[in-house]
């Protein structure tokens, strides 16, 4: 073991330590995405990523999916970070991009170019021109998992990518959004091992609450907005309408310093 308690032999892809030993030493966003995309640590998750890509929806038989780890999206200066659940099996996992390609990214971005903060309301596969300006869309478990239900040692195997990814953002972050209650809960263990004093208890997720914490140390003071998760559950019974979610990262924005709609 080395002075972080890391083992000296690089892990293989295939194993947990994977993560925390490459994440934490990658020195900037490309450089993680980079090793992100090879993580093989989540056995049950490998094997639905593939599989899934392996038998495409009718709709997109003649997709080649992606079918491995999706990273974040969004430039590496960005002021504010929209953290969700994990990708979906044939949204992200197909199009190899956080939140394109299914209903709940196209609700999102639609809501983010509302705002200011896209290029276009659409997102349907890499490289069709959608830019995100000062916000960057990012999840807390990488790979599809079944029934968007990753497990408890999947978030927590997952997790050091997040956690290197919001180090990398800190510089410039200033407001973090998550989606929805499981966004929330993955969230903030990452900000509080991420030198971010908690409160506690731990406020409880809901939309439109926003938690302060102070800055610490290297960090500077961060804005933790909680927002429905825009699943099609949520859009389709109206407890999340696109006014709604217009309103919050508008706020978010303006609590980033990245202005208001026609602001
Ligand atoms: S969920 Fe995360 S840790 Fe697990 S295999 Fe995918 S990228 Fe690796």
């Amino acid at each position: 073991m080395d002075e972080t308690g890391a083992a000296r032999t690089p892990p293989g892809s295939d194993e947990e330590a994977f993560p925390a030993y490459h994440a934490a030493r990658c020195d900037g966003l490309a450089a993680l995405d980079a090793q992100l995309i090879g993580c093989r640590a989540c056995p049950r998750l490998v094997e639905w990523r593939e599989r899934t890509g392996a038998h495409p929806r009718a709709a997109f038989r003649d997709w080649e999916y992606w079918a491995r780890p999706v990273p974040g999206f969004g430039p590496p200066d960005a002021a504010l970070a929209v953290v969700g659940l994990a990708p979906a099996a044939h949204g992200g996992n197909r199009t190899g991009r956080m939140f394109t390609g299914d209903a709940s990214g196209d609700f999102l971005f639609r809501a983010l170019h509302a705002v200011g903060l896209a290029s276009q309301p659409t997102a349907t596969h890499r490289g069709d021109g959608l830019e995100l300006y000062g916000v960057r869309v990012t999840a807390p478990v990488h790979c599809a998992p079944p029934e968007n239900k990753p497990t408890p040692t999947e978030r927590r195997t997952c997790r050091p990518w997040l956690s290197a990814e919001l180090e990398l953002l800190s510089p410039h972050l200033r407001t973090v959004v998550a989606l929805g209650a499981f966004g929330w809960q993955a969230l903030l263990p990452v900000l509080g091992e991420a030198g971010w004093p908690l409160p506690r208890p731990r406020p409880a997720f809901g939309h439109g609450v926003q938690l302060t914490l102070p800055a610490a140390a290297h960090r500077r003071e961060l804005q933790v907005l909680g927002s429905y998760h825009p699943s099609q559950r949520n859009t389709f019974t109206g407890r999340l309408t696109f006014d709604m979610l217009v309103e919050l990262l508008a706020r978010a924005a303006e609590l980033a310093g990245l202005g208001r709609p026609g602001g």
